[in-house]
């Protein structure tokens, strides 16, 4: 942060207008149900997030956001037609989504990270954008028919969701001023040609900039809008209840909108957004049944669901795509923050800690667009098993399969570095989500600074100080995990207390100088049945997986934009990956764990926080040279057959490590005796 914005940013917070200026009486229990048009409002969430920049990452998440500003996040823009000519910035290349989702996470890293050369760089576009846009608030991107003509609305949800964004980093009044004019324009625009296509699947998107203007000034036709919004829009509800969404789409299968995998993880958060509005009943219990559902028919180990890119099933060898991964972290995000329902902030923690980090390259330079729970290797494979995705889908490179997860993969880390601690209804502080970080707050006037130094989730203990300007009565609200059992807190030199897993644990007293409060959620090994009977092994947040040495090769070197170290890649196992773990029950023999130095690159396979290591025998029927199922690993038919046969191989003890730390793997095993 330079001097001047640190400046503006700290008198912000000393004017108490950085997070607390939403009606904090709005809660859900002080309003009627059905609040009638006449009396539209928009109801506060239970946890309101603080502005970007004032929550800062430290030790290893500040590595990794670091490592993305150096990778793919910090270069995109001068590389990358797409971005580096698009229409957005009045180049020639795509105007369409790719520009404004780049934007919508490098807007958070950079602010995050204080990174000027990089502020510098995203103010230029965002000023070409501003500046150019037209009279009639179109965009420019957009033909100059566009008042006329029919088109698909979702970029303009988009882009306004980021430029809104952007004013929260930066109090740039005519950012506020162009999003509220192409709010107008487009509130216009729904009378004439109703939402259509992406636009239609994506509704509540758009809500999330109405919501950011209204609560800035407060114009009733915004709610309006909000209203047209979803009565335009996909009800997914009803979707869920009479579509055959439980169905895995089968191999080569048909591309379905209301199947599509991304659209499913940016879906989550749409009731959340509609409970503001007028607090239906079925708006709070919707997110929580959509998100059991998924786990049902289509879950994955990762917290994530299959998406390949329709909904998949639940076979480990499916693939999820890295897009749906970040949607799904930020529906969870805004689901914690209007509901502050803990579950939604551990299941956060399970994909970030989890899926996240293991489909982008350590280095951040490459990812992937479906990442497989068990990937033996990824290779260009014109016999793939996905439903609808291509042959490439699982290397780690540039733009593998498309270039969608290349422009908004940005959003993940920097986004779950900004949801990390929110602001309370009564002037105090919770935690969304456990990472090494600091934050800095208004209590009432008095500016406070909360910190959570640890090396969570590789470490059962955390420690956090509050340190605010002068004496203050405030509450800090901890989110207990629920897999958390025997979870203690001490206030300072008082003792140990007990908090109930899954619940949030509030600390409420008169805090003066700098208190420490000392954490441990013990995390004890969780054996969980998975698919086919299948198990997989868990211990607090991170999910372990066979940790394989790797062979990288690089591919596709002529293709335009390849340059390193922004190339492709193709990964092979170069150590035995074909194992069973063995088993009775859910007791994995040998299951073991210790902690490791945590590396310098947080999530590389050499540099994992904690390992743990189990027995296992070989299965030597299961080979990578037997045609498309088999390569990636085994058949569904295999699979079950080697969980009932004994087999006569001898023991082995393997090494498991996070899933997040590895690029191939194996997750759910069979159970061997
Ligand atoms: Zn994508």
């Amino acid at each position: 942060m330079s001097d001047v914005d640190r400046r503006e940013f700290l008198a912000r917070v000393a004017a108490g207008v950085a997070a607390g200026s939403l009606p904090l009486a709005a809660t859900a229990e002080q309003r009627p149900a059905n609040v009638s048009s006449a009396a539209r409002t928009l109801t506060a969430p239970a946890f309101t997030p603080l502005p970007l920049g004032a929550i800062r990452p430290t030790g290893w998440l500040a590595r990794q956001l670091r490592l993305q500003a150096d990778g793919l996040t910090g270069h995109l823009d001068e590389f990358w037609p797409d971005v580096a000519d698009s229409q957005w910035f009045g180049g020639k290349a795509e105007g369409w989504e790719r520009a404004p989702y780049w934007l919508d996470g490098a807007i958070p890293l950079a602010w995050i990270l204080d990174d000027a050369p990089m502020k510098a760089r995203i103010t230029k576009y965002v000023n070409h954008i501003v500046e150019h846009q037209r009279a009639d608030g179109w965009y420019a991107p957009y033909p100059e028919d566009a008042v006329a003509k029919r088109y698909d609305m979702w970029a303009i949800l988009l882009a306004n969701k980021v430029l809104a964004q952007y004013h929260d980093a930066t109090g740039d009044a005519r950012v506020l001023e162009a999003v509220k004019k192409s709010l107008r324009a487009m509130a216009l625009g729904l009378d004439r040609t109703p939402l259509y296509n992406w636009g239609k699947f994506r509704w509540y998107e758009g809500l999330v900039p109405v919501f950011y203007v209204y609560e800035r000034t407060k114009e009733p036709w915004l709610l309006d809008l909000a209203h047209k919004l979803r009565a335009q829009g996909v009800d997914f509800d009803a979707l869920f209840a009479t579509e055959d969404l439980a169905v895995p789409t089968p191999r080569r299968g048909l591309w379905k909108w209301t199947k599509h995998v991304v659209n499913t993880g940016m879906a989550a958060k749409a009731s959340a957004l509609s409970w503001r509005l007028d607090q239906r009943p079925r708006d709070r219990v919707w997110s929580t049944e959509m998100i059991a559902f998924l786990d049902r028919h289509h879950g994955q180990a990762t917290g994530m669901f299959s998406g390949d890119e329709c909904l998949a099933g639940k076979s480990p060898l499916q693939g999820t795509e890295l897009c749906s991964v970040v949607e799904f972290m930020y529906s969870l995000e805004t689901l914690y923050s209007v509901f502050g329902n803990p579950a939604f902030g551990d299941r956060l923690e399970r994909v970030a800690f989890n899926a996240l980090p293991a489909t982008l390259a350590p280095d951040v330079w490459s990812h992937q667009y479906d990442q497989q729970v068990n990937q033996a290797q990824c290779t260009i494979n014109p016999d793939h098993r996905w439903s609808t995705n291509g042959p490439e889908s699982n290397l780690f490179g540039l733009e593998p399969n498309f270039g969608c997860c290349t422009s908004n993969l940005h959003q993940g880390w920097p986004k779950f570095a900004a949801h990390l601690w929110m602001q309370t209804p009564d002037a105090g502080i919770a935690v969304a989500a456990y990472a090494p970080s600091r934050a800095t707050f208004a209590s009432r006037g008095v500016p406070v600074t909360v910190a959570l130094d640890t090396d969570y989730p590789f470490r059962e203990t955390l420690t956090l100080t509050v340190s605010p300007a002068r004496a203050a009565r405030f509450p800090v609200v901890l989110r207990v995990p629920a897999w958390a059992k025997g979870a203690t807190v001490r206030v300072g030199a008082g003792p140990a207390q007990p908090m109930q897993p899954g619940t949030l644990h509030r600390l409420e007293q008169l805090w003066a100088g700098t208190t420490t409060i000392a954490i441990h959620f013990p995390m004890a090994p969780v054996v969980t049945e998975r698919y086919n009977g299948g198990v997989a092994i868990e211990r607090g947040p991170l999910v372990y997986a066979l940790k394989l040495g790797e062979m990288w090769t690089r591919v596709n070197d002529a293709k335009p934009h390849r340059e390193l170290p922004h190339g492709d890649f193709e990964v092979r196992p170069s150590t035995p990956w074909n194992y069973g773990l063995v088993a009775a029950g859910r007791t994995i023999a040998g299951l073991t764990f210790s902690e490791r130095p945590i590396g310098a690159v947080p999530f590389l396979p050499d540099g994992a926080g904690m390992m743990a290591t189990a027995t296992a025998k070989r299965i030597p029927s299961w080979r990578l040279d037997a045609g498309w199922a088999a390569e990636i690993a085994p058949t569904d038919a295999a699979w079950a057959d080697a969980g009932r046969t004994v087999t006569t191989e001898p023991d082995e003890t393997v090494t498991l490590i996070p899933y997040g730390c590895t690029n191939i793997r194996i997750t759910e095993f069979p159970r061997l005796v």
